[in-house]
């Protein structure tokens, strides 16, 4: 989580910083093309103004000379002409004047404008030595007036000698034309000259900032965004991975298997190939599990994958299914011999011993094999064939490998329908409880009664427990008849409670799937409430394998909920876990059950008696209950006795039986308080 925030801060600042540099950047490259154009705009303005003035120039120098050709020509020409030619001097040289005159205002108001000195020194020319243009300029008009008014006021005569027109202010003033047409062009071409170096400097200003820019800003930004989209299709492909791997073996997993088995089974079709789905499962991991711990568990979980990986081919798939449940499914499979070498071969391999922190563990593998297309042409019938097999294998004492067999078939048929009349009798609350008493040996009391389900069948009449538990418990129906029997357990055992009827205590059985529900405790004291029965009236047998389920599942603290309103806690089948002795605390258990197999043939069996002893005196040091179950015979009701095992159950005393039944059993046991009899 803490990891992702910071990614996404990084994105978040990464992108800020691409966009700032890319704003940046485009500033810095506009302001340089707008000073460009700015300096550009300025600088033909002023060669505008500069080719006029050269322009104006050049028709004064032409128009200077035209006042020296018509003054030649009016001294030379016949008479009857002199008239239209005077008129035409006047014309120039008003002309003349006039020019002069906005030449000059512009030359000098440039020049007051301008700081450089190009203009200024044009401005010079009007008024400086030697050019003296100004004053030039006026002599020549003035004196070409003269010389007009001259010979208009003497058309007739010969013009003396100082009629005749200054050449010499004429001769000035073209040459200070000159000079200011120079000026203005020098100055003109300076310009140029200066604007086109700013402009080289200003176009490799541009190229460097873009340079820069590319080279120093976006050359690392889209580094790093080359770097954050690797990261990403890392992080995609890493996602990818563990979505369809298991996190400890590194093996497929269930939902890869789920997805592609389809694939998997068309390609043997089509290359009409048969395709084997071995299933293996570990003898002894729930073992190595509650004895070495956790982490021993996990290290053979990895050898066994590892081995599996190492003894197929690369075109076969591994899968762990979860817990200590592995598939392969192996491609071209061939023969059932094949098939059947193959998989002995590989349980062998994971058969060997694993050394684990100088334990020697030896994990045991069973395997159940289903073919396509001959057990089944779906993945899921091949799963569940392949499952069947192993348990069969199982069965059998484990370490081998079975086929699916037409046997298993039909026990597969018989569950499914088991399973359809399981649900109908779920609808029709067909279960049954049925009540075996519990008694005190030395006080001939009742302690309890155990209520004990029972399924009566419309054409197969009474079915015990554990011809249908077990399908239940596979099936996901375990619950729904777990609550429909407690239900009407607790509902009888209220009715007594109220008849005033002596029962001890209802002890129920309850299974791990019953318990992990989320609302088990609730839905126990709602119905305690509902049917009007204590909590402390009630018992509830849990077997050990349950109460190690440790506290993830949340079972543990539900046990203590429930205890602490006054519910009894008892270990069912006790002596059958592996883990037992190291379990029972007081705290947590008030009645220890020894199991069935301990108590028969104990007044034969001196192992069973040493057992049986051990335990009684364990619950004693410890302050826990104990009642032993199954004791059938007077024999075997004694040496308990001897031994101090003052609570047991069993055929001895009663069989299971149903409500109105038990409830006699009860009313007359309490009426009599008899003295032992065996019953059968
Ligand atoms: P369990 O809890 O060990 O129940 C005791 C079993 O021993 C019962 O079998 C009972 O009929 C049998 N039994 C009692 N006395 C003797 C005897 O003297 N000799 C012999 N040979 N057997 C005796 P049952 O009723 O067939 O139940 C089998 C198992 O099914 C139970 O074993 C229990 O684990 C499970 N079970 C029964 N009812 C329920 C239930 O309502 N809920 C759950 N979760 N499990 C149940
Ligand atoms: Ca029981
Ligand atoms: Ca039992």
């Amino acid at each position: 989580m803490a990891q992702n925030a910071a990614d996404l801060q990084g994105s978040a600042r990464l992108i800020i910083v691409i966009k700032s540099a890319y704003w940046i950047g485009l500033l810095i490259i506009a302001a340089m093309a707008m000073t460009s154009f700015v300096l550009l705009r300025q600088l033909m303005s002023q060669q505008e103004i500069d080719a006029s003035v050269s322009q104006m120039n050049g028709s004064q120098m032409a128009l200077s000379q035209r006042i020296i050709v018509l003054a030649n020509a009016i001294e030379t020409s016949p008479r009857n002409l002199r008239p239209q030619l005077l008129d035409e001097l006047h014309k120039t040289t008003a002309e003349f004047a006039r020019n002069h005159e906005t030449l000059a205002e512009r030359v000098r108001s440039h020049a007051s404008m301008s700081a450089e000195k190009g203009d200024r020194l044009a401005a010079e020319v009007l008024d400086s030595r030697p050019y003296m243009l100004e004053q030039f300029t006026q002599r020549l008009v003035a004196d070409t007036q003269r010389f007009i008014t001259a010979h208009e006021n003497s058309p007739y005569s010969v013009i003396a000698r100082d009629g005749a027109l200054d050449l010499a202010a004429a001769n000035a003033t073209l040459g200070g034309y000159k000079e200011l047409g120079r000026r203005v062009d020098m100055r003109s071409n300076e310009r140029l000259a200066e604007m086109l170096s700013l402009h080289k400097a200003l176009y490799y200003g541009t190229v460097g900032v873009i340079v820069f820019v590319a080279l120093f800003i976006f050359r690392p930004m889209s580094n790093a965004i080359l770097r954050r989209t690797y990261e990403l299709v890392d992080a995609r492909n890493s996602m990818a991975f563990i979505a369809i791997h298991d996190g400890l073996t590194g093996l497929y997993n269930r939902a890869f298997l789920k997805d592609h088995f389809d694939t998997l089974i068309k390609g043997a079709q089509r290359r009409r190939e048969r395709l084997a789905v071995i299933q293996f499962d570990l003898d002894r991991f729930k073992q190595i599990n509650d004895t070495l711990g956790h982490a021993a568990g996990d290290y053979v979980l990895v050898a066994t994958a590892q081995r599996m990986l190492g003894s197929c081919r690369a075109s076969d798939v591994c899968v762990r299914l979860g817990g200590d449940e592995f598939v392969m499914i192996l491609n071209a499979a061939g023969t059932t011999e094949d098939i059947n070498a193959l998989a002995n071969r590989i349980l062998s391999r994971i058969n060997e011993p694993i050394n684990y922190q100088s334990v020697t563990i030896m994990p045991g593998a069973s395997a159940g094999i289903a073919v396509y297309p001959v057990d089944a042409d779906n993945g899921t019938d091949l799963l569940v064939h392949a499952d069947l097999a192993l348990y069969a294998a199982k069965k059998m004492g484990g370490g081998a490998a079975s086929f699916f067999s037409e046997e298993l078939r039909r026990e597969l048929d018989h569950r499914k329908k088991m399973e359809a009349d399981l649900k109908a009798a779920i609808a029709s609350e067909a279960f049954e409880p049925y009540f075996q008493p519990q008694i005190s040996l030395s006080s001939n009391r009742i302690t309890g009664v155990e209520a004990l389900v029972r399924w009566r069948h419309a054409e197969r009449g009474m079915i015990p427990p554990a011809d249908f538990l077990p399908v239940a418990e596979k099936t996901g129906l375990m619950c729904d008849i777990g609550r429909i029997l407690m239900r009407k357990a607790i509902r009888k055992a209220a009715e007594w409670h109220r008849a005033g009827i002596d029962f001890g205590r209802l002890a129920i059985n309850v299974s791990g799937t019953e318990l992990r529900e989320n609302d088990f405790d609730t839905f126990l004291f709602d119905t305690l409430q509902k049917e009007g029965l204590h909590p402390s009236k009630l018992s509830l047998e849990i077997v050990e394998s349950v109460i190690l389920d440790d506290e993830k599942t949340g079972i543990a603290a539900k046990l203590r909920h429930m205890r602490s309103a006054g519910v009894y806690l008892e270990l069912d089948d006790f002596g059958t876990g592996y883990a037992s002795l190291s379990h029972v605390n007081p705290n947590e258990i008030d009645r220890l059950k020894i199991d069935r197999r301990f108590v028969q043939n104990i007044n034969a069996n001196g192992d069973n008696t040493k057992i049986v002893r051990a335990i009684t005196e364990l619950a004693r040091g410890l302050g826990i209950s104990i009642i032993a179950e199954g004791a059938e015979t007077e024999a075997e009701l004694e040496l308990l006795e001897s031994i101090g095992c003052d609570q047991v159950q069993g055929y001895s005393i009663a069989f299971p039986m149903p409500g109105q039944e038990a409830q006699e059993w009860l009313q007359q046991y309490g009426r009599k308080k008899p003295v032992l009899t065996v019953v059968a």
